[in-house]
Parts: C-alpha cells; sequence; structure tokens
C-alpha cells in the first residue's frame, strides 16, 4: 500500500547520533577503545534513582522507569578509569572533539556559539554511572540542500556516549564501560522532511557529510539515527535506535501507515459509538477446567482477568502495520507489567482457549456481540497492572493517536518503549569550565573535501575506475591512499586501493591484528612493489607476517618468506640463463617464444618476481638476442 504522503501531512526530522574517532574521550584520557566483556578486570554495581529535586515536575517519562527499580552493574577495564566509574570529576572537555564538532558545525551552515557550556542531562536508565549524561550546544541554524528543498538543521550538540548494554536479566542490567565517554555528536534536523524517500536521502547525506570529515568512527553502531514522524491528524512519535541506513525509508512509511491506520480505527470507534469499561473483572473460574498451556501456567497462584471494550470487536485484531495489530498495541503497554502478552477475543479460540470458554467469559464480563474481550493470565498484581495499560490505551484509541518514544524493530515496524518526555531538563555541569569559542579557532577551520567531490577527482588523479575510487573515497583509509599516493613513485593505484580495502579487511577477518601494519610498513611494500620486485601474490602474506610481529622490516619479513628480494642482476642472470638453453626455440619462434619462457623463468624465480617486471625484461632480452640474427 502506498500513501500519498503529500495529503496526509507527513513530517520528519533526524536526529543523527554520530561516534567521532578521537583519540581520548571526551571527558577523561582514556582512549576511545571498544573491548570485549571478557577482557573486564573489575565490577562494581549502583541503584540509580533521581531525587525530587534535580527532577523538578518529575517527567512522564521518567516516571514510568522509575517504576521499576534496578540494579546496574558496570564492567570496567584497564582502559577506563575513575571519570567512568563516577568517582573522579570530568577532566576539561576534549580539545580534538571539540574541533571535531567545529568542522562539521561549519559543513552544515551553522551558527557557532561563542561559549561552549557543558550541560547534564538527566538519564536514570543505568547508561550513564553518574545518572545525567554531559551535552555541550555547538551550534544552531543550519541546513542542508535536497532534492525536495533545504532541510534546516536546527542543532548540533557534543555529547557523551552512554554505556553499552551487555545484558537485560530484568531486575539488573549490565553495562560496559569501553563505551561510556566516547565523543558523539548529536545533529537534529527540523521536520523539514516530507517522504519516507527524502528521509533516507538527508539521511544519506548527512552520513557522507560526517565521513567527509575523516574523523568519525566507522562500523555498526557507531552512528544511531532517532526519527521523528507525525502526519496531520496523528501525533509525534520517536522512534529510536536506527542503525541501518536501508531500513529508514520503511520505518517512515510504516509509522505513517501505522498512524493513518490507528486514525481510521478512531473515526469506525467513534462511528460504532465505542467505549471502554474501566471495570476489570476476575475470570478464573471460567479458565478451571482449561487445556490452555498459558492459563493453567498462570494459574498456579495467579488469576485471570478481563476487560470489555464496547464496540471494538474487529478492530482490535486489524492490521496497523504489516504483522502488527491494534491489539499489538495493548500488548506492548501491557508488558511493561511484566506479562508476556495479552489474549483478545478477535483472536480466539486459539492457544488451546476453546469456544465455549470464550462464550463463557463473554458472559462473565456482559459482553455484547460487537465488543471485543481483553484478558490476561498471570499473577495478581502482573495482571492487574496489564488491565490498567490496556484501558488507558483503549482509551487512547477512541481519541488520539499517542505521542510515544518507540523502538526499531528490524523489520521496519516498531513497538512501544515509553512516553515521549518532555523537554530535556538540563542542568549545568559545575566540574567542567565553559570554552570560548574564538573568531579565530572558528577562522582557522579548514574543511575538507566531500566525498562526492573526492570520487572524481581520484578517478582524474589516479586514474581509478568509478568502484574504486568510490570505495577509497569513502573509506577511512583515504588519508592513508592520499599519503602513500604522494610518497610512492609510480605506485598503481588499483593495487593500493585493493590492498587498503580488501586485502586489510580479508586479514582482519582472518583474526590478524592489522593495527599493527603502519604506514611506514605499506610505504616500504608498495614500493618494491612499483619496482616489479613484489608479486602480487606475495602482498597479503607479507602483510599477515607482519600484523603478527610488527618489529620486522619489510625486508626481514620478506627474507623469511623465502621471498628474497631479487637484485637486478640476479633476474637478468636468470634469464640469461633460460635464453642460453634455448637459443633453437627462439630462433624458431621469435618474438613469440616471451610467452612459453615466461613460466621458465617464473619457475626458477619461484615468485620472487613480478611477472610484470620478467615480461619486461625478457621482452627486452629477446628482442636484443633476435637482432643478432637480422
Ligand atoms: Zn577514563
Amino acid at each position: 500500500m502506498s500513501l500519498d504522503y503529500r495529503a496526509l501531512g507527513l513530517k520528519s526530522g533526524l536526529e543523527i547520533h554520530q561516534q567521532l574517532d578521537t583519540t581520548e574521550k571526551l571527558f577523561c584520557g582514556c582512549p576511545t577503545l571498544l573491548r570485549d566483556t571478557k577482557e573486564s578486570n573489575f565490577e562494581f554495581f549502583r541503584y540509580l534513582r533521581p531525587t525530587q529535586s534535580e527532577m523538578g515536575v518529575v517527567d512522564r517519562a521518567a516516571l514510568e522507569e522509575m517504576k521499576l527499580t534496578k540494579k546496574f552493574i558496570y564492567k570496567a577495564y584497564d582502559t577506563t578509569c575513575l571519570v567512568e566509574n563516577d568517582e573522579e570529576p570530568p577532566r576539561e572537555i576534549n580539545s580534538e572533539a571539540v574541533d571535531c564538532a567545529l568542522v562539521i558545525a561549519r559543513m552544515l551552515n551553522m551558527n557557532i556559539v561563542d561559549e561552549l557550556y557543558t550541560m547534564r542531562k538527566i538519564v536514570i536508565d543505568g547508561s550513564n554511572t553518574s545518572g545525567f549524561q554531559r551535552t555541550g550546544l555547538i551550534a544552531t541554524g543550519g541546513c542542508i540542500d535536497s532534492s525536495a528543498g533545504r532541510v534546516r538543521i536546527d542543532v548540533l550538540c557534543l555529547e557523551e556516549e552512554a554505556a553499552q548494554k551487555v545484558e537485560d536479566r530484568g531486575d539488573s542490567v549490565i553495562y560496559s564501560l569501553d563505551r561510556l565517554g566516547i565523543p558523539l555528536v548529536e545533529i537534529g534536523t527540523a521536520p523539514d522532511i516530507v517522504s519516507p524517500a527524502h528521509a533516507r536521502e538527508v539521511a544519506e547525506k548527512l552520513g557522507m557529510i560526517l565521513r567527509s570529515t575523516g574523523k568519525v568512527k566507522r562500523g555498526l553502531g557507531t552512528i544511531r539515527q532517532d526519527i521523528n514522524i507525525s502526519i496531520a491528524e496523528g501525533a509525534r512519535v520517536e522512534i529510536k535506535g536506527v542503525q541501518e541506513l536501508d531500513l529508514i525509508e520503511t520505518i517512515v512509511e510504516r509509522e505513517a501507515l501505522r498512524q493513518a491506520e490507528l486514525l481510521e480505527i478512531k473515526k469506525e470507534l467513534n462511528k460504532r459509538k465505542a467505549t471502554v469499561s474501566d471495570k476489570i473483572i476476575d475470570v478464573t473460574t471460567v479458565f478451571e477446567g482449561t487445556i490452555s498451556k498459558v492459563i493453567l501456567k498462570a494459574l498456579k497462584g495467579g488469576a485471570v482477568y478481563a476487560v470489555n471494550l464496547p464496540g471494538f470487536e474487529g478492530l482490535v485484531g486489524k492490521e496497523i502495520q504489516p504483522g502488527r495489530r491494534l491489539g499489538t498495541e495493548f500488548s506492548d503497554r501491557a508488558k511493561k507489567s511484566g506479562v508476556g502478552g495479552i489474549f483478545h477475543t478477535d483472536e480466539l479460540p486459539n492457544y488451546g482457549i476453546t469456544e465455549d470458554e470464550v462464550n463463557s467469559l463473554r458472559k462473565a464480563v456482559g459482553a455484547q456481540a460487537n465488543d471485543c474481550v481483553v484478558m490476561v493470565a498471570d499473577s495478581r498484581e502482573k495482571s492487574k497492572g496489564a488491565m490498567e495499560a490496556v484501558i488507558t490505551r483503549a482509551k487512547e484509541a477512541l481519541e488520539i493517536v499517542p505521542e510515544e518514544t518507540r523502538r526499531a524493530l528490524p523489520d521496519g515496524n516498531s513497538a512501544y518503549m515509553r512516553p515521549l518526555p518532555g523537554a530535556a531538563r538540563m542542568y549545568p555541569e559545575t566540574d567542567v569550565p565553559p570554552v570560548e569559542i574564538t573568531a579565530e579557532r572558528i577562522g582557522s577551520i579548514k574543511l575538507p573535501e566531500l566525498i562526492e567531490e573526492r570520487i572524481p577527482r581520484y578517478m582524474k588523479q589516479f586514474n581509478l575506475n568509478e568502484e574504486l575510487a568510490g570505495q577509497i573515497a569513502r573509506s577511512g583509509n583515504f588519508v592513508m591512499f592520499e599519503s602513500i599516493m604522494r610518497q610512492v613513485p609510480n605506485v598503481n593505484a588499483n593495487v593500493v586501493v585493493r590492498t587498503l580495502e580488501t586485502v586489510l579487511y580479508d586479514l582482519e577477518k582472518e583474526g590478524a591484528k592489522i593495527s599493527n601494519i603502519k604506514e611506514i610498513h605499506l610505504i616500504a611494500l608498495f614500493r618494491l612493489h612499483a619496482e616489479g620486485k613484489l608479486p602480487n601474490e606475495a602482498v597479503s602474506g607479507v602483510l599477515k607476517l607482519i600484523a603478527g610481529k610488527p618489529e620486522l622490516t619489510l625486508e626481514k619479513a620478506l627474507g623469511m618468506l623465502g621471498i628474497g628480494v631479487v637484485e637486478t642482476g640476479e633476474l637478468e642472470a636468470a634469464i640469461d640463463r633460460v635464453i642460453e638453453s634455448r637459443t633453437d626455440f627462439i630462433k624458431e619462434k621469435g618474438i613469440s617464444s616471451v610467452g612459453p619462457l615466461m613460466g621458465v623463468v617464473m619457475k626458477e624465480l619461484r615468485g620472487k618476481v613480478s611477472g610484470k617486471e620478467i615480461s619486461r625484461l625478457l621482452t627486452e632480452k629477446i628482442s636484443k638476442y633476435l637482432e643478432t640474427f637480422k
């Protein structure tokens, strides 16, 4: 189903979170390195609960989180310090990160602040040991151009990354501290996006601009998008945690669809004069002889509760997104009370619940033909909470599309997370001094070349095809590539790109520690290659050896692999020997004898010299030899 997004009044805005590739974290000197949780050398725990005075008027989203007191367990490393543990005050803000953020602000045509103030934003999900996230406003009022007109960029903030959630055990959550404090830019666009395809285009363009700086982290999880979406009669909904660009279009599409379908349901409910009963009814006796496993399990010490929704029949089971119904929305809310899910009569009999039981259920709550009954089976406390949540959501269905924060699902649908928070309350971070951003500092910013400009330049300057030029221009290795091309005369750009982008990648997949391979190794390697002294086939093996033993010089590594660097004299001598022993063959075949003799020479030198170099010298020498017979 394709919707007319203009007619629907679709509006969408993006909030992009991109990790910066700085050496140190935002408020301490620890490296911005991700670790394996198995390497954690110490753990501690906290209970977080905001006090009334800190929260002011308690936010509705915070309130919902606070219902659940959780224990937070943190995994620390030898690469984290007391700042991450919140046992030492933060250091001054990392100026490398500030410079990065300033470059991005300039690229987005934004107005940069005179002074950078670090603020505290309350977080109570445990993702920060301190109970707040430090954030600073860098710039406002920018824009980028797009096929559907100008998209305003409202804000750019420099923030600390949250700790990574490792495991949620229900009553406790485990976090890893390696990611906490990595610098992050948050870029928020105005709701100027008008269609799903437009959302993707804007996200792609912002991503391209960010990567053009060469100063952002790469890979899954290093860039995350939150998407705000509303349609004219609907409500603002924020969908969090989109990591794949490919999903953005579907998410906007599916959310517009969800809101449109909820509005259709509302219209029909109002037409039917539907209502919601506030009465939660204990219907446990209806299921005394049940064979339904789910209910049997719950009945051990629990109960079955039900609520009647007059006029809702057929609409609770109505699809609002592929595979998701109004009933799924009820269920998402109910699950917050700890139940596994709910049942409703639009989908019954099913799950071992018989038709007789359904009839008795309807009778027990006084349901009429046009009504839908929702029920849940669990402990009394959880069941009651679940039914209250269903009543609230059902009442909303009569009136509005609720404002919500939702979680992106892998198929492009979304599920309820919590109410949309009010405007974030900020408090000054008194431990971090403000930083003046001088006109000089802004004036000295060098704007990087955009990737979309870099690609055609590489094609022209280095004679690369579009695919390879695009590959290296988009890669974080582009700086290394340019450095090699500058320092190694006559190097083949195709080989350099393949080595940086494919060979190294494959080696890393095999488990080689490619961070050990330094520019100095690569320069030496490409010099030899350019001189024809290192065959293509040997490149991967040499790099693999160096990754394991970074102290080796390239020459030593070659020696260990038996790739003796063949001196020109040695090669000439080998070729002379081959020519001398096959003079009859050469006289008979003339210059076309080069091909068959290539193999003979290569065999003699056992892959130590590139075929190109052998071919060049062999052709030269055979031509000379043939000259003498003319
Ligand atoms: Zn630290």
